[in-house]
């Protein structure tokens, strides 16, 4: 019978001519299966035959899409003294877990759940665990497990020695090593490519080195050559100047994390199509907090802050040149939990001095656009599918109302009360710098 949603307040994800996202009063929301089938001034003939839920004046938005996010992990900060992890062997260890197990792990230790109970209706994951990812999506497709859309990538591609070499990424040693590992992939039912073409914050035991270039151009280009030709576009870390060249030069879609670009590599990111993944979340903790509070390295803070500003650079510059830019958390990084993308939503605005409505728009419609799926997803409009959120108070006032939701609706699936698992004490460290 599907539902009415009435007595709210519509943002409907778009925005108008001035850049504002009007706020729709006295607007109704109708749900049939799976999608939104009217939004707009409707009478109450138009909700005869629905279960009208009364939103009492409540905010209603599209779902968030979350661009960037790993399962395998779930942010929990280092202990203080703690030696380093040593990810290589823990995710040796995961890659030998039986896939039912793995799952269970993924869903019950409630990665994609998070993210879904938190108001993420689609999540984009760039680097797990052999094919665990894929798996999750399709239990989630059908029926079996509570999550939201799912756009995969599985494991990444590294080199010896590179960004989550040999954990999560195959180390590919040639050009020729790196299509076949494309092509390995392929074969695990993907949505997009991962490559891992430099270093990052974690990796890096001295100063300066997070975005050194470790992939070589000509595996870069054998690795998107492949990926395309089998149909997938191609998303990688990079994290230095150097790194988004290589990048762009050689095929990469879709420029993660991001560092200060130059004319020549805005000219590139225009002439490839090519958009950048604003992600501040992972790099904030190491730039901003004291040691003694993030317990990294002192290497760690200083490339945090390198990477930090290069990532706030690399948006801002794009943005002015017209290149989209779209927003993922990175969740699964230390303080970077799966239930935080709001903080993201928040932190663009901030540092990348961009209105509350355009970094709502940028994680809804904008980031749909990057995932191609602009005509499902992204805005509240009759058609598409029935992803949305319902805040209590104005999120255009304050961002941080997005924290806690009165409904998520997913695929017209209401989850009523959604309540994400909670680590208090990240929530409380990250609380100290908004
Ligand atoms: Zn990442």
């Amino acid at each position: 019978m599907g539902y009415a949603l009435v007595n709210g307040h519509v943002l409907d994800g778009t925005l108008d001519e001035n850049g504002q996202m009007i706020v729709h009063d006295g607007w109704a929301v109708i749900v049939e299966g799976e999608l939104l089938t009217a939004v707009g001034e409707l009478s109450t003939a138009d909700l005869y035959g629905h279960e009208v839920v009364d939103l009492a004046g409540a905010y209603v938005l599209p779902g968030l899409i979350n661009l960037h996010a790993h399962l395998p992990a779930t942010g929990k900060p280092p202990k203080a003294n703690a030696k380093p992890v040593d990810y290589k062997r823990l995710f040796d260890t995961l890659s030998k877990v039986p896939p039912a197990l793995a799952y269970f792990m993924s869903m019950e230790k409630s990665s994609a759940r998070n993210q879904l109970l938190s108001g993420v209706t689609t999540l984009r994951t760039v680097g797990g665990v052999m094919d665990h990812d894929a798996r999750i999506r399709d239990q989630v497709n059908a029926g079996k497990a509570l999550g939201p859309r799912m756009l995969v990538c599985n494991t990444g591609v590294s080199v010896p020695g590179g960004h989550f070499a040999g954990s999560l990424a195959t180390e590919a040693a040639s050009p020729e090593e790196a299509a076949a590992h494309v092509r390995q992939i392929a074969e695990t039912n993907p949505d997009w490519i991962k490559l891992m073409i430099t270093g990052g914050v974690m990796d890096a035991s001295e100063e300066g080195e997070p975005g050194v270039l470790r992939m070589p151009p000509k595996v870069v280009r054998a690795a998107c050559d492949q990926a395309h030709k089998l149909g997938f576009n191609v998303c990688a870390h990079v994290e230095s100047p150097e790194g988004v060249r290589v990048a762009l030069e050689n095929g990469v879609d879709s420029i993660e994390h991001g560092a200060s670009p130059d004319e020549e590599i805005l000219e590139l990111f225009r002439s490839n199509d090519s958009v950048d993944v604003c992600t501040i979340s992972p790099a904030l903790p190491y730039a901003i907090m004291s040691t003694s509070e993030s317990h990294a390295p002192e290497a760690a803070k200083a490339n945090g802050k390198v990477v930090m500003d290069g990532i706030i650079e690399c948006a801002k510059a794009c943005l002015a040149a017209g290149i989209p830019v779209g927003l993922g958390t990175d969740s699964g990084c230390p303080f970077i939990t799966h239930y935080d993308m709001w903080r993201e939503i928040y932190y663009f605005a901030k540092y990348c001095e961009v209105s509350p409505a355009f970094a709502l728009h940028t994680a809804t419609m904008v980031n749909a656009r990057i995932l191609g799926l602009e005509r499902e997803i992204g805005s509240l409009e009759a058609g598409k599918s029935a992803d949305l959120i319902v805040c209590e108070g104005n999120p255009l006032d304050d961002l941080t109302r997005l924290r806690s939701l009165r409904y998520v609706m997913c695929r017209g699936q209401l989850i009523t009360d959604p309540k994400p698992r909670r680590q208090s004490k990240v929530d409380r460290a990250l609380d100290r710098y908004l």
